[in-house]
């Protein structure tokens, strides 16, 4: 490496950054106006994080990636909050229960110049029965006179309220360094809490009415329901034991595909959190794809967010029993422009009414799942650019050649790559290797990361 002009800890350090794992995860709760939004935007330092905050404006993106004394996390912002006809406590209540279910640590924020009110003390009930770590946001305490305001609510029984002004970042170093140390380092609900050979996780997600519950119920009917998870606790089971193929699979937040709640506002806001979370659990997600409709943005913002989760994933076209020849014909051309980005996801065509082509959902996910696991050597991988480098060089820019030097596969689940780079590498040069690296080691059913450090 020092002879390419990269030294060693350059290198090392490269490696690190990308190699990572899965993520831990970091629920933002509390009730409308507190200022969740504002305090996410401060976490993950960017404007995004709010967008449209007009009532009745659906925020669709709700999970983060943010960083905080070197530590990398991920953020899910519940401020995306509508009123709606289950009324404010049971609405608070509901968006707060998926979030914190996919969290490894909660911020639990309270509005300190109103002081806790009714809905909170809801709040805190459900924190206390999910025994989550709790950090407790005193927010609004702009100054110095509010520190009493934040107090006061000593009297929630979650320990320090940390005084903090998301408006103007006072008070947040402090409350970040709490969130940090309640953080568990990588994700227990994916690997840690996970016993090694344990069942895999299946996240079973789409737009409502593509037949998720259809689909659940025809696994669990034709094969066996194991047992229900989470005895001795009060909620529904939300993950469940599912035999299927032979092998006994966890299928994730499957209380929430069952239980239908159907609101009548802020229902697409709830399902999407509800994907967020069941992807963040999960290790591959079987995303179903309605084929008797046209496949639709609302279907792409499904497939985005398991992709940018990084889970293995499957593509289920279900309702196949419904398609003539004429929807079929274009079906498949929707198939070719809208699904490009997941063109290398394993595809099945089921019907969840008829048990169409069940037994393959199974090899489909164990492909997945094989893709999403594969350890290129680094031998082999060096060997393999040096000779598509070769073959196809850079082009020419300014006078240089920037060329790739050598590379490494630095993490997996899913795979991540760090390429070192003579020169910047263009979009199209690395879509391009993208595409040879997915040609020579599969990679089937799995999103892969790349990245590029160019020598200074
Ligand atoms: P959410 O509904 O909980 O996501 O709340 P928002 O983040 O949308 O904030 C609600 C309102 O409170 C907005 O008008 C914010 O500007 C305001 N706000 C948020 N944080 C603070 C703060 O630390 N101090 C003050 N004074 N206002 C704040
Ligand atoms: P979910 O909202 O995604 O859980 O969807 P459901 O499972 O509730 O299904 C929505 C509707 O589609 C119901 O009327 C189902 O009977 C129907 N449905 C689900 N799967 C199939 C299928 O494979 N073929 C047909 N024809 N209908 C289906």
């Amino acid at each position: 490496a020092a002879e390419e002009g990269f030294d060693i800890e350059e290198v090392e350090g490269a490696i690190e950054e990308a190699g990572h794992g899965p993520l831990p995860v970091l629920a933002v709760v509390g009730r409308p106006n507190v200022g969740k939004s504002t305090l996410v935007n401060r976490i993950i330092g960017r404007r995004e994080a709010v967008v449209e905050d007009k009532p009745g404006v659906t925020r669709d993106r709700v999970t983060y990636e943010a960083e905080w004394a070197g530590r990398r996390f991920k953020v899910v912002d519940t401020g995306g909050w509508e009123q709606d006809v289950l009324g404010i406590d049971a609405s608070v209540a509901a968006q707060a229960e998926y979030a914190i279910e996919a969290a490894d640590a909660v911020v639990f924020v309270v509005d300190s110049k109103v002081g806790a009110t009714d809905t909170d003390e809801a709040v805190v009930r459900l924190l206390r029965k999910a025994g989550k770590p709790v950090v407790l946001c005193a927010n609004k305490v702009d100054g110095q006179s509010g520190e009493a305001d934040a107090a006061s609510l000593w009297s929630l029984g979650l320990g320090m309220p940390h005084p903090v002004s998301s408006l103007h970042g006072r008070g947040t170093g402090d409350m970040l360094d709490a969130v940090l140390e309640a953080l568990p380092e990588a994700p227990a609900q994916t690997f840690g809490g996970a016993a090694p050979g344990g069942p895999r996780r299946i996240a079973l997600i789409g737009r409502p009415n593509v037949g998720k519950s259809s689909l659940l119920n025809k696994v669990a009917k034709e094969d066996r329901v194991v047992v229900n998870e989470l005895a001795g606790t009060t909620r529904d089971p939300v993950d469940e034991l599912i035999e299927l193929g032979g092998i006994t699979w966890k299928f994730v937040d499957t209380a929430g595909i069952r239980k239908k709640v159907h609101l009548q506002q802020g229902a697409d806001y709830y399902a999407s959190l509800r994907t967020a979370a069941a992807v963040e659990k999960a290790e591959v997600a079987v995303i179903l794809i309605d084929t008797t409709e046209t496949i639709s943005v609302q279907d792409q913002r499904i497939i985005t967010m398991a992709v940018d989760a990084g889970r293995a994933i499957v593509i289920a076209y279900n309702k196949w029993d419904e398609l003539d020849e004429e929807r079929r014909y274009y079906l498949e051309r929707e198939i070719e422009t809208e699904m490009q980005q997941v063109a290398w996801a394993p595809r099945v065509n089921v019907s969840a009414l008829t048990g169409r082509h069940m037994e393959k959902l199974v090899p489909a996910i164990e492909t997945a799942l094989a893709g999403w696991e594969t350890r290129v050597p680094t031998g082999r991988l060096n060997a393999f650019l040096g000779e598509v480098v070769a073959a196809h060089p850079h082009p020419i820019r300014g006078g240089k050649q920037p060329r790739i030097l050598f590379g490494t596969q630095a993490g997996s689940k899913p795979p991540r790559f760090v390429l070192f780079a003579s020169g910047f590498l263009e979009h199209g040069y690395r879509r391009f290797i993208e595409r040879r690296l997915r040609e020579e080691f599969g990679f089937e059913g799995t999103p892969i990361h790349i990245s590029v450090r160019v020598r200074e």
